[in-house]
């Protein structure tokens, strides 16, 4: 039995429940680097490259969390999740691609990493190849033995899916999953609004990225709606309302996502949190203004960095809420 290490972040929120239950399913243990802190990101920053942005530093934190607790790191080289074809030549962003170089390079003393590229262009069949690949870089050959760990995975990956469609956003939903809260357990509300928050996964479910956005809405009474709960047919039906899809995975479910909420009457606003230093943020977030002011929606565009304080993001979501408010007296 090895320990596999799996960063916090980035992919995580999305495609844990899939990794975690295949590599336990091969009797593995899974570690996962503690939640995004200060020193976390202090490290990502000495360790990352200078001009890199604040997600794949703070990857690179957690990378150096899991050094010396594990066996393996599982770092995948993430190429694309679709079908050529249906999104033209759509790929993850170019820092996904290159992510298992980049820590190789930049960070001492790595145990062996696990790179398997994922790329399901060819379709989705192609992920059982993916596991296979993994598999027998852990060392385990026997094709029955992963086909049924393959299987529990894509199980797993499903029943998460379902409790995000329920509106429960990736943190909560992995708790229940878990059995770590039980969905009685979720303190009902009764909103006073509906805002669509989107972004990538990694900048809009960490606390510690977005500066505690998620939280303060609540707060609010603000019921928080993200691309990640809709289905891909909702979310996929949205490319036809603009000329061409981006060439990034993440970046086309936020655009869609955005484009989705706003064509809802309830939802009363949009917000996008964007990475500084994101090359593909500066496509996404121009798009979703022009598009919220063509719906007559009110939309507020959010910029996360290391030196992103707290105060200065609560005091512009405030403003938003209120003008919100205001907007529905
Ligand atoms: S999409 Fe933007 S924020 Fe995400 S890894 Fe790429 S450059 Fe960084």
């Amino acid at each position: 039995m090895a320990k596999i290490g799996i960063p916090r972040t980035l992919a995580y929120f999305l495609y844990f429940p899939f990794w975690n239950a295949f590599f336990m399913e091969l009797g593995h243990e899974v570690i996962v680097s503690p939640p995004t802190t200060k020193a976390v990101l202090d490290r990502g920053v000495e360790e990352a490259v200078n001009d890199a942005c604040i997600p794949i530093k703070i990857y690179h934190g957690h990378v150096a969390k899991l050094i010396d607790k594990v066996d393996f790191i599982f770092s995948p080289r993430l190429v694309s999740l679709r079908k050529h074809g249906d999104f033209g030549t759509e790929t993850f962003c170019p820092k996904f691609l290159g992510l298992p170089d980049m820590i190789r390079v930049s960070m001492d003393r790595l145990p062996p990493v696990i790179d398997t590229r994922i790329d399901l262009k060819a379709g989705k069949d192609e992920l059982l190849n993916v596991c296979k690949e993994t598999a027998f870089f852990l060392g385990m050959t026997a094709e029955k033995v992963i086909f049924n760990a393959y299987k529990k995975a894509l199980k797993k990956q499903e029943e998460y899916q379902k409790i995000l469609k329920e509106g429960i956003l990736p943190p909560l939903a992995l708790d229940i999953l878990e059995g770590r809260k039980k969905r009685k357990e979720i303190p009902r509300i009764e909103p006073e609004l509906n805002i669509a928050v989107v972004g990538y996964p990694y900048v809009i479910y960490d606390p510690y990225v977005n500066v505690g956005l998620l939280k303060f809405l609540e707060q609010e009474k603000v019921k928080v709606y993200t691309q990640d709960m809709l289905s891909n047919k909702e979310l996929n039906g949205q490319k036809k309302y603009i000329p061409k899809s981006l060439f990034w995975y993440f970046s086309n479910r936020a655009v869609y996502g955005g484009l989705y909420y706003m064509k809802r009457k309830d939802i009363d606003g949009i917000i996008h949190v964007t990475a500084f230093a994101c090359g593909p943020d500066s496509m996404v977030d121009r798009l979703l203004e022009i598009e919220s002011h063509r719906h007559g929606k009110p939309y507020l565009a959010v910029m996360v960095d290391e030196h992103s304080g707290e105060a200065g993001v609560r005091t512009r979501i405030e403003a938003f809420v209120d003008m919100l408010r205001y907007r529905r007296g």
